[in-house]
């Protein structure tokens, strides 16, 4: 008996398997685990419970092997599988895979980042049932005068013979107490059960058919067209108004003919829910929203049946590129130069540049859409990477708004409204014009002063002014969350007379309340946009005309079709062209372009007004007389003749600490270390402290990469961050990387 006993366990340990699983982890590599005997079949990209440090974590596994290089001391089993299938496809493995790699991220943040919240935390991948409960054969002939003695079941018996099927909502409804003799009846034989998952239903779409494509829109639609089961990057440049979400209608309505999906990244629902409301009118399949408004088990229930194809359409947000797709064929990115698509922290990735790579890995076409492309798209064009598709004109009629600079130096000022653009506000009100007035500062004023001595209120964890927000008498930090009593009387001289300098929209609504006291004005920004709903509602007051003068931050730049909107100001456009940041002038136009295109989008002519301080800054003039495209050639020119992106490839090393000096040491080893791995064909600059070093009680300081190819920098940036892993000083400061970073400072 013995041996036979023992023959048994050494074929099993001749069986026995380890897989390779990513694990939530700051670590940026695999774990291997041994799979125990008479275990589940396991294949990648199911979920498995395993024992890490002295926790217990879910993790995804990878790969499959018969080997380890870890020593069996040290290897640990797999606890438990989580799914009986993958609950990631081959092709999203690959591309988390490459997601990881590419910006040297810890792969268990990686396939964490992918999953719904519950899924991470080992829930079920299954759909919510919908259970409903009715008589079989026997019950339909059973003898109901077995139960005189059971009032209950009888009740139960009385009601499944009236309806076909009852759900629980239906027995609760009935009768109170009901599974105790539901379970008895059960066992009689008399009722069965049936689970079935609960699915979307879609709402017949309110107007099919859509409109008569324009000629530049059918253009675009035919390239478009000719790609299917192909990978091909398109960027369709369409002026605002110029009917890009007409394009993308018609080309969806064509996937979903050929039985195939469509993912459609947007930079945030909340600010367009007029498009999400497009794609339900004309589109007769279901549609599927992320967006951040949804529960944990909502999110989940979408994921889940965009991975079965039980959704036409998946419309979201950044991290949406990622959601499981049963057939894909197509990927749409609509207002691709949105800064949103980049994640800022942790998981630093462009989903941009993912869902150009995952439309490559799946062999199918990508459309990206913009008014005011950014830089690097552009450049993808012109070295032909990219196909360019132009809408020049607005459809439907619309005429192009005028757009105008307003010299405002020594000029008399009201606030921050210079008396050319007060005289034009009251023209256009007159004849009946919404105004839309933007600026992208929100609060009262960027700064409390005492005018006795001098002293600026200042956060005491950031580098950065307190901001002034006089509707609720409050300071407040815009970089952490310091909120604080207005304070009235000086810390430094005890001077009670204050001074608030600048300006944000708070202190622009209530000069423009002042100027015009009987004109309905209404300030949309984030302040005014916290409570559900509150945006909706507030831009319901500007459709329906009540509001005549809207107050507003970037928050009002994007795809708002206002049609009575005819005078857009921007009130201060200066600090774009003068920043430090490189990228400033590129987001300042497109800003203006965006801004801009608010105006005149229905039958009236639009107008633009941009006040400034310097109506003479070359890129500006350009922009104002020639357009965002000779803009965007002249920005790409400079960015070349200073080799920056997309002229060279960037990397940023970011580190912060509670202590002054601990980031700067860690840097200072790291660029050091970094002469190991370095080639010589990348340039390893600083570190420096941060232009703002101080933020949320932490000291910040970064060191700069450049390259003039990708592969340099990826080969300098592999085996140094596994070493940078190692250092004593990595582990006093927190510590990140950033591959092709869109804030540099
Ligand atoms: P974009 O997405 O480029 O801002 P939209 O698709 O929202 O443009 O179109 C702007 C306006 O023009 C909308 O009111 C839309 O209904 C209208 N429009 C678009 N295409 C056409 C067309 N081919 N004929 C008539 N009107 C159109
Ligand atoms: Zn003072
Ligand atoms: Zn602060």
């Amino acid at each position: 008996m013995f041996s036979v006993e023992s023959a048994k366990v050494a074929s099993m340990v001749e069986k026995a398997l380890f897989v390779r699983v990513a694990v939530p982890s700051p670590l940026r590599r695999l774990f291997d685990y041994r799979v125990p005997p008479n275990f589940p079949a396991l294949v990648p990209g199911m979920r498995v419970r395993l024992p890490f440090g002295r926790g217990d974590v879910v993790g995804v596994v990878v790969a499959l092997s018969d080997h380890t290089e870890v020593a069996p001391g040290k290897l640990r089993s797999v606890s438990a599988c989580l799914d009986s299938a993958p609950v990631l496809t081959p092709e999203l493995m690959e591309l988390l895979t490459w997601s990881a790699r590419y910006y040297h991220h810890p792969p268990g943040e990686v396939f964490a980042a992918a999953l719904p919240v519950l899924l991470r935390q080992g829930r079920a991948a299954e759909l919510p049932q919908i259970s409903t409960w009715r008589l079989t054969l026997t019950g339909m002939d059973a003898d109901e005068s077995e139960l005189v003695r059971a009032p209950r079941q009888r009740d139960l018996m009385q009601l499944l013979r009236k309806y076909d099927a009852l759900s629980r909502e239906q027995l609760d409804e009935h009768l109170g107490q009901w599974r105790e003799p539901m379970a008895r009846l059960m066992a009689r034989g008399w009722v069965e059960v049936q689970h079935q998952d609960q699915t979307t239903v879609c709402a017949e779409p309110s107007s099919p058919g859509g409109l008569d494509l324009n000629p530049h829109q059918q253009a675009a639609v035919g390239a478009v067209a000719d790609s299917w089961g192909h990978f091909q990057t398109f960027l369709l440049e369409g002026v605002t108004g110029s009917g890009k979400t007409e394009v993308y209608l018609s080309l969806v309505e064509r996937v979903l003919a050929r039985g195939e999906q469509v993912l459609v990244l947007v930079p945030e629902i909340g600010l367009t829910p007029q498009l999400v409301q497009r794609f339900r009118d004309r589109l007769s399949v279901p549609v599927a929203v992320l967006h951040s408004g949804l529960n944990d088990q909502e999110r989940l229930n979408h994921w889940l049946q965009a991975g079965r194809g039980e959704v036409g359409v998946v419309i979201g947000t950044r991290s949406a590129v990622f959601t499981p797709l049963l057939r894909p064929g197509f990927i749409i990115l609509d207002e691709e130069h949105d800064p949103s698509f980049k994640q800022q922290e942790g998981f630093r990735y462009s989903a941009r540049d993912v869902a150009v790579r995952r439309a490559q890995l799946l062999s199918i076409p990508v459309l990206m859409g913009s008014a005011t492309p950014s830089l690097e798209s552009l450049y993808n064009v012109q070295q032909g990477r990219y196909q360019v598709l132009h809408l020049p004109e607005r459809a439907g009629g619309a005429q192009r708004p005028y757009i105008q600079v307003l010299d405002v130096r020594n000029q008399p000022m009201d606030e921050s409204l210079s008396r050319p653009l007060i005289k034009t506000i009251d023209g256009h009100l007159q004849q009946d014009g919404q105004v839309l007035l933007f600026l992208n500062r929100r609060g009262f004023a960027p700064t409390w002063l005492c005018h006795g001595c001098g002293w600026v209120a200042q956060c005491p964890r950031c580098d950065a002014h307190l901001v002034l927000h006089e509707k609720r008498q409050r300071l407040r930090c815009h970089h952490c969350d310091t909120d604080i009593p207005l304070i009235r009387h000086c810390p430094q001289c005890q001077g009670e007379e204050f001074r608030p300098i600048g300006h944000g929209t708070e202190r622009v609504e209530q000069a423009v309340q002042n100027r015009f006291p009987h004109v309905a004005s209404d300030r949309i920004d984030r302040d005014t946009t916290r409570r559900k709903q509150a945006l909706q509602q507030r831009l319901d007051q500007v459709h329906s005309g009540q509001t005549r003068i809207l107050i507003g931050t970037q928050m009002l730049a994007k795809g708002h079709h206002f049609p009575d909107v005819t005078l857009v100001a921007l009130l201060n456009v200066d600090h774009g062209f003068y920043s430090s940041d490189f990228r400033a002038a590129e987001r300042m136009a497109q800003l203006v372009v965006q801004v801009a295109g608010r105006a005149g989008r229905g039958d009236r002519p639009g107008r633009v007004l941009v006040q400034t301080h310097h109506p003479d800054h070359p890129l500006l003039q350009l922009l104002i007389t020639q357009g965002y495209g000779a803009f965007a050639r002249q920005a790409l020119l400079e960015r070349q003749a200073a080799q920056l992106p997309p002229y060279s490839y960037l990397a940023l090393i970011r580190a912060e600490a509670t202590d002054r000096d601990q980031p700067m040491t860690f840097l200072k080893e790291a660029a050091e270390l970094s002469s190991r791995f370095n080639g010589g064909r990348v340039m390893v600059m600083g570190p420096v402290t941060a232009s703002m070093e101080k933020r949320a009680g932490r000291y910040r300081a970064q060191l700069l990469l450049q390259a003039d190819d990708r592969p340099s920098l990826h080969k300098l940036l592999a085996p140094w961050i596994i070493a940078l892993e190692g250092l004593k000083s990595a582990r006093r400061v927190r510590w990140s990387i950033d591959v092709d970073p869109v804030e540099v400072f």
